[in-house]
């Protein structure tokens, strides 16, 4: 018989088929590691057994209440074990979670609630008073369950349902539902919308399961990891970490408040030895009046990502002794899709230089299939030569499924076959991408390019310098010209000004690439924590005299 004709004989079948969904890591685990702290949260600690069973009850409530498959299950609640359950409950019941970003306002929200058509509201009582006002403002109203949690006290509850109620009518012994098709979603998690309505990203089992297994690998978690949340997990699932460190069976220590003295609190008493970070919360442990220090014989990963981080950021953690990654990705890509891989000989570098190239974006994680840099105008890759410009594009498993009812975006997003993310990067010699700019950021003054990153960089190098942003300001003679916009620390106030600075970057940069102004303000940030450089494009636009202008 000809072999092809035998081969063809071989269908996926029950025994060598089985949908890649993350719902798989938690039965694992609660099987492997029955009694393993599974998550902490203040005086509260579920094993794996009880955050299986208490997934499973959700997963059997949710379906009690007339919760189907595909339907849309929201959580507006912080790092709370409620949260991490709703990860395995809500895709266990065949539905799509939707955890919403706390720090939106009440109109997006409700924008949210409405586009996904969320049948039901999960909310932490904390935030009662802004869920009220976006469900006002709803045609329907989903099913509302409070999260009464001890840590909040004073605020309202506004659900029908109580949480904890709501689980024990949930049959404990109901096995979280894996999908038919891996194809299915599981997730859809909204952009932040700062150029207009947010946009739904639509995830799938497959995407978040290989996403989880590449976090999983290149954060080197395992059932010894203690990891804790100082990344929200409503930011794209936490960065597929609410699946990655239950595949590994650490434990997840949660996390009500991102503060400096929390975390150090949190890293001593539980033997923390993993967290993700913003830059910005690395420069606020890096400036916090109690310096946040790890003990000697506790290392602290940390994977930082979501903007990119200056040298100095990652020369000053290193030095307290974290041990940081860089990744970057999108909402799009799951969270993480690259990282700047460690290579052999960097140990070895002196702190700045390995600072230095670790502030690159890197290459593609393990499970992603490629990330390059296209120019712009022929759609060719860049030179390697980490000169030449382009947009950096991705393609792969772990890139979303598409926009919610967005097929315009959605479309333009998937042009040409590839993810386009709107990150300007060059492409260096051994492969690793670096971003200089969002497209819309980059300053073309008297015709040259310059990257607003770049002007940072330098100025995060300044010893006062908590926060700078740097965009275009409108010039009649030059087209545009840099402004820097910087925070302070309150003791560099009285002995550092806009002058000083550009005369620092002038020292250390191109003339032409230095700022020609410099605000000292508090910067505005989006509700992921991002600085919004759109408001600050606003107002570099402003005339010069403004009270906080140097
Ligand atoms: P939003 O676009 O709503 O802010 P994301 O949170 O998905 O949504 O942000 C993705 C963007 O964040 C990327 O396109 C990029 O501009 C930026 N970003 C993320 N990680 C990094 C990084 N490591 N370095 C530089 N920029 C980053």
């Amino acid at each position: 018989m000809m072999p092809s004709a035998c081969e063809a004989e071989l269908a996926p079948n029950q025994a060598n088929y089985v949908p890649l969904s993350p719902l798989s890591f938690l039965k694992r685990a609660a099987h492997i590691y029955p009694d393993r702290d599974a998550v902490v949260h203040g005086e509260r600690r579920y094993t794996y057994r009880q955050l299986h069973q208490r997934a499973r009850r959700l997963a059997s409530a949710l379906e009690r209440v007339g919760v189907q498959p595909g339907d849309r299950v929201a959580v507006l609640a912080p790092n709370v074990p409620e949260l991490l359950e709703a990860h395995y409950g809500v895709p266990g019941a065949g539905a799509v979670l939707v955890s919403i970003n706390i720090r939106l306002e009440a109109k997006t929200i409700a924008f949210i609630l409405r586009h996904s058509a969320a049948k039901v509201l999960i909310c932490d009582r904390e935030f009662s008073a802004i869920a009220r006002q976006a469900l006002a403002a709803l045609e329907t109203r989903p099913l509302v369950i409070d999260i009464d949690d001890v840590q909040v006290r004073d605020a309202e509850l506004i659900g029908e349902l109580d949480y904890e109620a709501f689980l024990d009518q949930g049959d404990p012994m109901r096995s979280l539902s894996l999908p038919e098709n891996e194809w299915q979603s599981i997730a859809i998690n909204y952009t932040s919308g700062t150029t207009g309505d947010p946009k739904g990203v639509v995830l799938h089992h497959r995407g978040a399961y290989l996403n989880a297994c590449a976090g999983a690998l290149i954060f080197q978690l395992s059932s010894r990891s203690v990891y804790l949340w100082t990344l929200p997990m409503f930011h794209c699932n936490g960065w597929s970490h609410t699946w990655a460190v239950t595949l590994s069976g650490g434990t997840h220590i949660c996390l009500r408040k991102v503060q400096a003295d929390l975390i150090h609190a949190a890293i001593a008493k539980h033997g923390v030895t993993h967290m993700s970070a913003a830059p910005v919360v690395m420069s606020m442990l890096i400036h916090a009046e109690e310096p946040c220090e790890r003990r000697a014989n506790q290392p602290v990963a940390v994977i930082t990502g979501g903007a990119a981080p200056p040298s100095a950021v990652i020369a000053a953690m290193e030095a307290r002794g974290f041990n940081i990654t860089h990744a970057y990705g999108m909402t799009e890509s799951y969270g993480p899709s690259t990282l700047c891989l460690w290579q052999p000989g960097l140990d070895e570098l002196p702190l700045e230089a390995r600072a230095q190239f670790m502030s690159r974006q890197g290459v593609a994680h393990p499970m992603l299939e490629d990330a390059t840099v296209l120019d712009t105008d022929t759609g060719q890759p860049v030179p390697a030569d980490g000169a030449s410009l382009g947009e950096l594009v991705v393609r792969g498993n772990t890139v979303m499924k598409g926009y919610l009812n967005n097929p315009e975006e959605t479309r333009a997003a998937f042009a040409d076959g590839w993810l386009h993310t709107g990150d300007l990067a060059v492409l260096h010699p051994d492969g690793y991408v670096e971003i200089k700019d969002r497209s819309k950021d980059i300053i073309i003054s008297g015709g040259e390019n310059i990257s607003s990153l770049e002007i940072e960089e330098v100025l995060y190098q300044h010893p006062g310098v908590i926060e700078a942003a740097v965009v275009a300001r409108p010039d009649s003679r030059w087209g545009e010209t840099p402004h820097a916009f910087v925070t302070l620390r309150a003791d560099a106030l009285t002995n550092t000004s806009g002058d000083d600075l550009i005369l620092w970057c002038r020292e250390r940069l191109a003339h032409f690439k230095a700022p020609r102004h410099v605000s000292l303000v508090e910067l505005p940030k989006t509700a992921t924590g991002k600085i919004q450089k759109f408001v600050l494009r606003e107002w570099a636009r402003r005339p010069l005299e403004a009270p906080t202008e140097t």
